[in-house]
C-alpha cells in the first residue's frame, strides 16, 4: 500500500561534536522499517519527472515501489540495470538539483529522500552479498578504456555486458579515480567504493593497475590491439592562483591534499607510510565540493580553525546542500567576499598568513552569478598556518601530450561529438576529461552513451 506525501523520515547522523573527531559516515542511513515509510511517500507520479531528470534515466519509480514491498533485491536488480554504483550516487549526487528538484514535494523542502534510499538498498545487496546475475555472450571484439572513475566504470560494465572483451587500465594503484582518491570516507565509505569496483573484475573485465597509458602502455599500442578506445581519463591536474607565497611549506592544492588523506590514509599515519603536515588555522580556498571536503578533512586531522575563503556567498557556492550543512555544523567558518592577494610566510619558509581583497558582487557573470569585484584598498590579514588551494582541475598534461592528433579546446578538455566520439576514429571519451569538473552522475552518463555508440559500430563491422 502506498501512503501518499507526509514528512520526510529523517535521516539519523552522527553529531558533529563526535564526528569531527573520526573518518566515519555522517548519515547512519536508513533502517529497514525508515527505508519502507520514506518510500511509502512516492505518489508513483505519472510521467515520473525524478527519471526524466536523473542524467541516467534510472526507473526510480519501479525501484521505490520494490522498495515499499520490501523486495530489496528486486529493487538493487533495477539500480543496476542502470547504474553500476548505486552505493556512490545515492551518497554523492547533486539530488536537490535533479531528481529530488523536480519531486512534486520538493517546494515544500521535503522531496522523496531518493539518495538515501538508493543507498540503503545499495548497502543492504552489499551486506547480503548480492550480486546482478547477467548472462554475458561473448564477442570477440576488445576494447581498452583508460581510467576507472565512473566514466570509464560505466563504459567497461555496459561493454562488458554486451559480451565484449574490455580491459581498463588505471594508472594508480587502486581503481576508482576521484571516488577512491578523492572524496572523503565520511562522505563515502571506502568499502563501498572498494565493492562496487570489484563488481567490474567478478564479470570479467581485465582491470590493469599503476599502467599510465602514454608511460607504461603506448596509445598506439592499444590503437593496434583493440577494436576501439574509451578516454576516461578524468581531471586530476589541479589550478594555482599563481600569487606570491604559493611556493611556502604548508601551501597545498586540494587534489594532493586529499590523496594523501583518502587514499594514502594520512589520518592513520603510522599504519600508513603518508604524513600530512596540517597546522591549527587551516584557510581552504573555494567554496565547492572539493573544498568542503578539504575543510572537513582540516577539521578531523585536529585543526582548530578551518576557514572556507570564497570569493562570492553561500547562496553561489557549487557545492552540494547538504555538504554544506555539514560543514557549517562541524564548525568551518564560511568567510565570504574575500579573494587572495599573496600568503605570507615566516622566516623558516613556513605559511604564517594570507593577505585577501574584500570583495563585493557586481552584474552576473557567464555562468549566471554575480560577478566578483575587488574593493580597492580593503586587503587585511588572516592567520593561517596551512593554506589548501580547491580552485578546479584540469585534465593531465602528459597523457594530452603523448597523444598530439587528439583534438582538445582551450582549456586541454578533448572534443567529442554527439556520441562520444574524439577527432580520431573508434576512440572515444566522457567525463571531467571532456566536461571539466563535473559530476560523477554526468561522467556515468557520458560512460553508458559511449558503450552504446562503441555497441553500435562495432556490430556494424564484419
Ligand atoms: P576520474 O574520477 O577523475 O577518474 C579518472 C581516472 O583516470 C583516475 O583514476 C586516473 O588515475 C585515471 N587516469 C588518468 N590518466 C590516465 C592514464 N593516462 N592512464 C591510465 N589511467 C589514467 N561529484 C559529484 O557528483 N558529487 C560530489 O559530491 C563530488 N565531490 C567531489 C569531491 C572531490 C574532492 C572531487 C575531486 C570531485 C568531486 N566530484 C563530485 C566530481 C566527480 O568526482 C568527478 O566529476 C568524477 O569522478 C569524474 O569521473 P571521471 O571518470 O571522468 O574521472
Ligand atoms: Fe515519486 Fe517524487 Fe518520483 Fe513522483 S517525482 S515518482 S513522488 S520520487
Amino acid at each position: 500500500m502506498i501512503e501518499i506525501g507526509g514528512e520526510r523520515v529523517p535521516m539519523r547522523e552522527q553529531k558533529p561534536e563526535k564526528r569531527i573527531r573520526n573518518f566515519l559516515s555522517v548519515p547512519l542511513g536508513y533502517n529497514e522499517d525508515e527505508v519502507i515509510a520514506e518510500a511509502r511517500r512516492c505518489i508513483q507520479c505519472l510521467g515520473a519527472p525524478c527519471e526524466r531528470d536523473c542524467p541516467i534515466n534510472m526507473k526510480i519509480k519501479d525501484f521505490i515501489r520494490e522498495i515499499v514491498a520490501a523486495r530489496f533485491k528486486e529493487a538493487f536488480f533495477i539500480m543496476k540495470e542502470d547504474n553500476p554504483i548505486p552505493g556512490v550516487t545515492g551518497r554523492v549526487c547533486p539530488q536537490e538539483t535533479q531528481c529530488e528538484g523536480v519531486c512534486p514535494f520538493f517546494q515544500r523542502k521535503n522531496g522523496i529522500n531518493i539518495g538515501k534510499l538508493e543507498a540503503f538498498v545499495a548497502d543492504w545487496a552489499m551486506k547480503n552479498n548480492i550480486k546482478e546475475i547477467l548472462h554475458i555472450k561473448d564477442r570477440p571484439r576488445k576494447v581498452a578504456v583508460i581510467g576507472s572513475g565512473p566514466a570509464g566504470i560505466s563504459c567497461a560494465v555496459d561493454l562488458r555486458k554486451e559480451g565484449y572483451h574490455v580491459t581498463v587500465f588505471e594508472a594508480l594503484h587502486k581503481a576508482g579515480g576521484v571516488l577512491q582518491y578523492g572524496i572523503p570516507a565520511f562522505r563515502l565509505p571506502t568499502e563501498i567504493v572498494d565493492y562496487e569496483v570489484a563488481a567490474l573484475a567478478e564479470i570479467g573485465v581485465d582491470v590493469r593497475l599503476n599502467t599510465f597509458v602514454g608511460q607504461n602502455v603506448l596509445f598506439d599500442e592499444l590503437q593496434r590491439d583493440y577494436d576501439a578506445i574509451f578516454i576516461g581519463t578524468g581531471a586530476g591536474a589541479p589550478l594555482f592562483l599563481r600569487i606570491d607565497g604559493e611556493e611556502l611549506k604548508g601551501v597545498y592544492s586540494a587534489n594532493e591534499f586529499l590523496i594523501r588523506v583518502n587514499l594514502m590514509k594520512s589520518y592513520r599515519f603510522l599504519d600508513f607510510d603518508t604524513p600530512i603536515v596540517c597546522g591549527d588555522k587551516v584557510g581552504v580556498i573555494g567554496a565547492g565540493n572539493v573544498a568542503m571536503d578539504a575543510a572537513r578533512c582540516a577539521k578531523r586531522l585536529g585543526a582548530k580553525e578551518v576557514y572556507i575563503l570564497y570569493r562570492r556567498t553561500k547562496k553561489e557556492s557549487p557545492a552540494r546542500d547538504e555538504e554544506i550543512e555539514h560543514a557549517l555544523e562541524e564548525g568551518i567558518i564560511l568567510k565570504e567576499l574575500v579573494s587572495p592577494k599573496k600568503i605570507h610566510g615566516d622566516a623558516d619558509g613556513w605559511v604564517n598568513g594570507i593577505e585577501m581583497f574584500k570583495m563585493k558582487l557586481s552584474e552576473p557573470d557567464k555562468s549566471g552569478r554575480p560577478r566578483p569585484v575587488k574593493i580597492e584598498n580593503s586587503e587585511f590579514v588572516l592567520e593561517m598556518e596551512t593554506i589548501v588551494e580547491a580552485l578546479g582541475t584540469t585534465p593531465n598534461r602528459l597523457f594530452l601530450s603523448r597523444t598530439p592528433e587528439l583534438e582538445v579546446n582551450k582549456w586541454q578538455l578533448i572534443e567529442v561529438d554527439n556520441n562520444m566520439q574524439t577527432s580520431i576514429k573508434g576512440v572515444y571519451a566522457g567525463g571531467d576529461a571532456v566536461r571539466g569538473n563535473a559530476t560523477v552522475i554526468l561522467a556515468l552518463g557520458d560512460g553508458r552513451r559511449a558503450a552504446r555508440a562503441i555497441h553500435r559500430n562495432l556490430s556494424k563491422k564484419k
